[in-house]
């Protein structure tokens, strides 16, 4: 028995959500009294690699190969399911992100395990393996007791904390058997249409909604979330009458997202936007109404007018 982490790499760097699913794996680890493998699939330099032992990684699968340079949903699959069946371990541990979310499902059917998605905390001790999870688009909380001999759960970001857990991290390459059948959707070459940070994978996004009157008025926003270094993003409103494209709409018909830092302009905070944002770590809300239903979930609020609060806070970080 022992428990494997599949870390997620962005242009060879692992993210805080990354470490958040080493050290959420490394406590099931010790519950489990086993150790913890993790396995990468990419171009991750050994320093990168390395840095999984902070958390409690005492080996690391590094898959490196010309066919998986590009994330393919199938193969990463079919790649993560045969370490595990080949070191024996019957937990694997991923984070429910972007990829995450198309991985966990397709790993459990390999696997035959039972999967828990959306994890928020860390399963029960006391041989019932019962997972606390989001369900309905984080409107309610479900526990999923897995019951099966393999397991696999996705954690959400933000929810499980970075624990450092210092270990030698041992790299071994992991030979790949990788089946044409599994190649069906190959990314060649990934082109960046713009410089913009892109929305899933973004830790701070500055998004805006009705309240900003039309889209002559982005301008501010756009500038906001260059001075922060943030993605863009809005509600599902603004994108239907085309004041923003429909790859910034958040919310449950939308993307969903958990970045560090969400600032959220002239958004009401009705519960189909809230689904795809609540598990941001901070909530930033900016709207005139006092009542606004976002002010009950936001860390911090600030009760004005948009189109005076956002220019002052533009003046403010470029003083800085
Ligand atoms: P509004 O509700 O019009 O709110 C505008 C806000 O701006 C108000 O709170 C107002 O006080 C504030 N405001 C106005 N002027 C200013 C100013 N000058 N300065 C500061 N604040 C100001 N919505 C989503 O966003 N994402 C989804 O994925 C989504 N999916 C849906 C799915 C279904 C099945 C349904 C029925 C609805 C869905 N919706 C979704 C729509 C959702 O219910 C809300 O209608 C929508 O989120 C409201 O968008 P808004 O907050 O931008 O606009």
């Amino acid at each position: 028995m022992s428990v494997l982490v599949y870390v997620e790499q962005a242009e060879g760097k692992f993210k805080k959500s990354v470490f958040e699913a080493v050290s959420y794996a490394k406590a099931i680890a010790d519950q489990q009294s086993t150790n913890l493998m993790a396995i990468s699939i990419g171009d991750v330099a050994e320093s990168e690699l390395k840095e999984l032992g902070k958390y409690g990684a005492a080996k690391v699968l590094n898959v490196s190969t010309d066919q998986l340079k590009t994330f393919v949903n199938q193969a990463y699959a079919s790649v993560i399911a045969a370490a595990a069946e080949k070191e024996g371990a019957d937990i694997v541990v991923l984070s429910n992100s972007f990829s995450g979310k198309g991985l966990a499902p397709r790993i459990a059917v390999k696997l035959k395990a039972g999967l828990a998605d959306g994890a928020v905390e860390l399963p029960s001790n006391d041989g019932k393996f019962a997972v606390k999870k989001t369900a309905f688009s984080g409107k309610a909380f479900a526990i999923t007791e897995l019951t099966s001999a393999n397991k696999v759960i996705a954690l959400n970001p933000n929810a499980f904390g970075v624990k450092e857990n210092a270990t030698d991290a041992a790299i071994e390459n992991f030979a790949a058997d990788i089946k044409q059948s599994d190649l069906g959707t190959v990314i060649k070459d990934i082109v960046r249409a713009t410089d913009k940070v892109s929305l899933p994978d973004a830790e701070l996004v500055v998004s805006a909604g009705r309240g900003l009157k039309g889209p002559e008025n982005w301008g501010m926003i756009e500038e906001l979330a260059n001075l922060l270094g943030a993605a863009t993003a809005c509600s599902k409103p603004v994108s239907d009458a085309d004041w923003r494209p429909h790859s910034e709409h958040v919310g449950q018909t939308g993307i969903a997202i958990s970045p560090n830092l969400y600032i959220a302009i002239g958004i009401s905070g009705a519960i189909q936007h809230l689904a795809g944002v609540s598990s941001s770590k901070v909530i930033v809300v900016i709207n005139k109404d006092p009542e606004a239903p976002f002010f009950k979930v936001a860390d911090y609020g600030i009760v004005g007018d948009a189109f005076e609060v956002v220019p002052k806070l533009i003046e403010a970080l470029k003083a800085h």
